[in-house]
């Protein structure tokens, strides 16, 4: 008899696995594939870890120059980024290994399925055996979404059409990308192949790149790219996928993508199916577990954090909200909340943003402003990114000028925007950042400049 069964060890499962752990629950976690989940084993760090190479490669074959440095035929070696990516992985997953033993977490490398209510708690089948808890934690995730049109699935099978989790492993260089969804994901790999030399073209049914962010931003970035070769099909929907083409509507007309490798990066849902919901009667809605601020579901004593409950699919708030789940469970006072979550977009340059935009603040009535401070105000930003057209943004409540939402595209924007939520968590006002201190010289100082403008 457990205290707890955590089923999926990705960050939710893991993060989950370890609180409990390190608090002295009987913890058991069940993982199918690998510890770290999709973030670790074909997400957040094996992406990072191909486009950190892109980065470096950008330099020498152009970048460089700007800053007197040249470099003769250099090369990028595609298989060589892929195996360091590897090690990267196996290093971090053999940590969390590791950590799951010093903190007396069993784990078990198997298929969970929930079977049945028990006068304590919940029977959890794994490998023919059944293991029983008093409190479980749901943590599958999510997969990639595969939409029925036609062609996609047969391409999937066949080989040239790719998800996340096979694009990450590919073997060689293909002369030719087609992205289907410039979303995040989509966005991300578009700029490591583009970089490494592959001729990328991208198909967004949406009338603009990267989802939520702020519609300037996306505009930037897109030119960015669009001067580096990406060509983008905006307002276009994808019909049918052939072995070397992608075909689109856009107006009523049909035309179509000649490419060598098609990825579909259209979305992520929910790992619900097989995991034996229905036995014990967890509500599900649109394919999510339902969860409350403590990451309670329908059914008490049972949690479910990360992916699984569709809210908001990054590893921080899956990070996070297992930290919530387990906490409850230990009766201590905690809830999550999702206003301050910030997103990056790991392209070069980084996009990063936190809270509102100007649009979203608007249509939920609130009478809001912009203010917009370009990123070559910032001395160190200036110093390191010649020619950069980065920019800073604020939304802020007119009147009493309270920080509503940060948006920026420039580096380090991924490290910069934590301090950006931490303002709005804090609740500060325009005003009170004249009382912080940023290190000088730095880009993140660039937002004491919203003081002024
Ligand atoms: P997952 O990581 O999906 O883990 C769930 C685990 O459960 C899996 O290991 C699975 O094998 C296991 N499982 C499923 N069913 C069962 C079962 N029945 N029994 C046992 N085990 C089971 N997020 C960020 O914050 N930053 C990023 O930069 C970022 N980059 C990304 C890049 C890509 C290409 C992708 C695809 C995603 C990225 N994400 C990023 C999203 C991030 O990976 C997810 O939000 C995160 O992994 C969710 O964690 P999770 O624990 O909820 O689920």
């Amino acid at each position: 008899m457990y205290d707890l069964i955590v089923l999926g060890g990705g960050p939710a499962g893991y993060r989950a696995a370890e609180r409990a752990g390190a608090e002295g629950l009987k913890t058991l976690l069940i993982e199918k594939r690998a510890l770290g989940g999709v973030c670790l084993n074909e997400g957040c760090i094996p992406s990072k870890t191909l486009l950190n190479s892109a980065k470096i490669y950008d330099y020498t074959t152009g970048y460089g120059k700007k800053y007197g440095i040249s470099c003769e035929n250099p090369k990028l070696d595609h298989a060589f980024v892929v195996e360091r990516k590897n090690k990267v992985v196996k290093t971090l997953v053999g940590g969390i290994g590791m950590t799951m033993k010093k903190l007396g977490v069993e784990v078990l490398y198997a298929g969970g399925v929930i079977r049945e209510r028990t006068q304590n708690g919940f029977a959890v089948e794994a490998e023919g055996k059944t293991y029983e808890a008093a409190k479980l934690l749901i943590a599958t995730g999510s997969e990639a979404v595969v939409p029925p049109i036609p062609g996609l699935r047969e391409g999937l099978a066949a080989g040239n059409v790719l998800t996340n989790r096979e694009i990450l492993d590919l073997a060689a260089l293909p002369e030719s990308l087609c992205v289907i969804g410039g979303g995040v994901i989509g966005l991300e790999m578009a700029s490591y192949f583009c970089s490494a030399g592959c001729r990328v073209e991208i198909v967004e049914m949406l009338d603009k790149i990267a989802g939520p962010t702020d519609r300037e931003i996306s505009g930037l970035l897109q030119k960015h790219y669009e001067k580096k070769g990406v060509v983008f099909h905006l307002g276009c929907k994808v019909v049918e996928v052939k072995p070397g083409e992608v075909v689109y509507e856009k107006d009523g007309a049909r035309e179509s993508v000649r490419a060598e490798k098609v990825l579909c990066s259209i979305g992520r849902r929910a790992v619900t199916a097989g995991v034996g919901l229905e036995n014990i009667g967890v509500v599900t809605e649109r394919g999510a577990i339902v969860t409350d601020e403590q990451m309670k579901t329908n059914v008490p004593g049972v949690f479910a954090a990360g992916d699984v409950n569709g809210k908001v699919m990054l590893a921080h708030t899956a990070y996070r909200e297992a930290e919530v789940a387990v906490n409850v469970m230990l009766g201590k006072k905690d809830a999550m909340t999702y206003g301050e979550i910030p997103s990056v977009i790991y392209t070069n340059p980084e996009v990063a943003f936190v809270g509102e935009t100007l649009e979203s603040a608007q249509k939920k009535g609130v009478d809001a402003e912009e203010k917009k401070i370009p990123m070559q105000y910032s001395g160190r930003y200036l110093a390191e990114n010649e020619g950069g057209t980065g920019v800073c943004k604020a939304v802020v409540e007119k009147g009493s000028r309270k920080l509503l939402g940060v948006h920026m595209m420039g580096n380090p924007a991924s490290e910069i925007i934590v301090a950006a939520a931490l303002m709005l968590n804090r609740e500060l006002r325009l005003g009170d950042l004249e009382k912080l201190i940023f290190p000088h010289p730095t880009v993140g100082e660039v937002m004491k400049e919203f003081i002024f403008d």
